[in-house]
């Protein structure tokens, strides 16, 4: 993630699983990652969401 104002590279500040708080049906989770730039005092946070990969069901 690059600071929109200098162009560096930001730094990763802060890391956390959130989730949209809906049902089962569409509840989703999201890589939220916070990004900040110290010398320019800007801040960004990244909302990913998390794709989960659908194991095939095992038959018993
Ligand atoms: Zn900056």
């Amino acid at each position: 993630m690059k600071c929109p104002v200098c162009k560096q590279e930001m730094k990763k500040v802060r890391w956390e699983i959130t989730s949209n708080l809906k049902p089962a049906d569409s509840y989703k989770e999201y890589d939220k990652t916070k990004y900040e730039c110290k010398d320019d005092e800007v801040m960004v946070i990244t909302e990913i969401p998390i794709v989960k990969t659908v194991e095939p069901e095992q038959p018993k």
